[in-house]
């Protein structure tokens, strides 16, 4: 027997709820490239943060998601696109 109802609702609700909590937490980007792929090294007493991107060590903190997408936007003229996680579903749905 097929197994096929689903529960978009609550997929959805779930989301929305990550989503907000995503919004309310501060990000770190590069000041060069805007990229949010911040790597973080520990070194003995300090920690190094550097851009997976560029190389580059200015790094910048942001209040939250959504001003960071309104640097991002100003910069390049169009918004970030977040990629699917393709490891986890091989890029389909
Ligand atoms: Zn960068």
């Amino acid at each position: 027997m097929a197994n096929n109802f689903q529960l978009p609702d609550y997929k959805a609700e779930k989301q929305a709820l990550i989503n907000k909590e995503y919004d309310k937490e501060k990000v770190y980007y590069c000041k060069k490239c805007l990229s949010l792929a911040i790597i973080s090294t520990e070194r003995e007493t300090e920690s190094i943060d550097f851009c997976n991107d560029c190389g580059c060590t200015d790094i910048e903190e942001a209040e939250n998601i959504n001003v960071w997408e309104e640097m991002y936007e100003k910069r390049y003229g169009h918004k970030y696109v977040i990629k699917p996680n393709k490891t986890k579903n091989n890029g389909r749905y």
